[in-house]
């Protein structure tokens, strides 16, 4: 691949395929390959890789799967995330995958680990808990137990026993993946019509579906590209999006907020590829204790962390500030408990603050997005006229 044209057809090939199939193909090379699916939002990809598996990203089926078994398994007052994995899952998509791990983020995503017990889904099931504790020696040491037990599951299926140098040889692997993706960040934050958000989504979705070497190729190569002078701008504000770090927007509405006048320079739609901040540690002699210490010291603001003594409203201000961004757009996905339930903290920070925003709430199936375009279009053309009037937040 060569082209920009050509790695982003590859990539959005890749981030849709609900069948896993670069991961099936990974698994097939070689006997004895272990596949480990991991929900949204944040897992440590690096222990999976240093175990001689290849993680998995699984963020649910979006506007691409009809949902006939899953609504059978969940109430209508909660997201639908759950439904279509659990779909997919059904239908077989997943049969490949040997393991699979549900990170701490709510109750539906606790209750979604149950049911993929309850039906025998997997060759083992890991409801992961995160510290919210950040002590390192209280919550640090309980995430390091955590990971064990991940090792010792993965183990048990290829015999593979994880040794200091290979974390620290796929932790460098991540930070690479980390810093590179960061680096399409910065020039967009300058430069946002070299590559769209829609392209920058395949792009990092992708990367959670094939192997970490691969996508470190393709990010190099984007990052290349991508420092010509190429596109042409447009008269366009610039937004941060928050809140949609779980489910996803389907593809649709994350195009029509650029295409409704805004750039997205900053958003948490892929947050677990860009959770940790900074690299860890990669000289470690407990890699472990290095991971742990990352996400207690070095992780991105999420509404999955409770961290008290470092508000997500300040860091998200700051994420604003850094941008050059015109204001925020809050999207949700609805009756998602973390993301609404933050929602208030933010705004209401941010009406002190004087910072613009708008929120809406989506839903991973649904592509009918007239009414928020035309809200977000609305916003864009409220900032470009009254950009210079003293700050006064814009919400519905
Ligand atoms: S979308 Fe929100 S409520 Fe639904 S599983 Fe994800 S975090 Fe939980």
């Amino acid at each position: 691949m060569k082209t920009l044209r050509e790695i982003v057809e590859y990539c959005k090939l890749q981030s849709f395929d609900l069948k896993f199939t670069r991961a099936q193909e990974w698994k097939s090379e070689k006997s004895g390959r272990v596949l480990v699916g991991y929900m949204p939002i944040y897992f440590p990809r690096e222990i999976i890789h240093a175990a001689g598996a290849m993680p998995v990203g699984i963020f649910g089926g979006g506007d691409r799967k009809q949902i006939i078994k899953g609504d059978a398994y969940y109430q209508s007052y909660i997201c639908h995330i759950p439904r279509s994995i659990i779909e997919m899952a059904l239908d077989k998509h997943m049969d490949h995958i040997d393991g699979f791990i549900f990170p701490s983020i709510c109750d539906v995503i606790r209750n979604l680990s149950g049911i993929f017990k309850q039906q025998k889904i997997g060759k083992f099931v890991k409801y992961m808990d995160f510290p919210q504790n950040f002590l390192p020696e209280i919550g640090g040491v309980f995430y390091q137990q955590e990971m064990q037990h991940v090792l010792k599951y993965i183990k048990e299926l290829n015999n593979v026993d994880v040794t200091t140098e290979a974390l620290n040889h796929s932790i460098a692997l991540y930070n690479l993946n980390r810093n590179l993706i960061s680096e399409i960040y910065d020039i967009r934050q300058d430069f946002p019509w070299r590559l769209t958000i829609e392209e920058v989504y395949y792009i990092v979705r992708a990367g959670t579906v094939i192997p970490v070497e691969e996508h470190n190729e393709l990010l190099e190569k984007v990052c290349e590209l991508i420092k010509k002078d190429i596109g042409v701008p447009q008269d366009k504000i610039k937004v941060v999006i928050s809140g949609a770090f779980c489910e996803q927007p389907a593809i649709g509405l994350i195009k029509a907020i650029e295409e409704a006048g805004c750039y997205v320079v900053d958003d948490d739609y892929m947050l677990g590829s860009r959770m940790i901040l900074g690299d860890i540690d990669t000289t470690s002699k407990n890699p472990l204790e290095a991971i742990s210490n990352s996400y207690i010291k070095q992780s991105q603001y999420s509404s999955s962390i409770y961290d008290i003594d470092n508000p997500k409203e300040y860091r998200l201000a700051k994420i604003v500030e850094r941008r050059g961004a015109n204001g925020v757009i809050f999207a949700s996905a609805s009756f998602c408990d973390p993301s609404l339930l933050d929602a208030p903290i933010f705004q209401n920070a941010f009406n002190k603050m004087g910072i613009r925003y708008i929120s809406f709430q989506f839903s991973e199936n649904i592509n009918q997005y007239k009414v928020i375009k035309e809200q977000v279009g609305a916003f864009s053309d409220s900032i470009k006229l009254w950009e210079d009037e003293p700050l006064v937040s814009a919400h519905n």
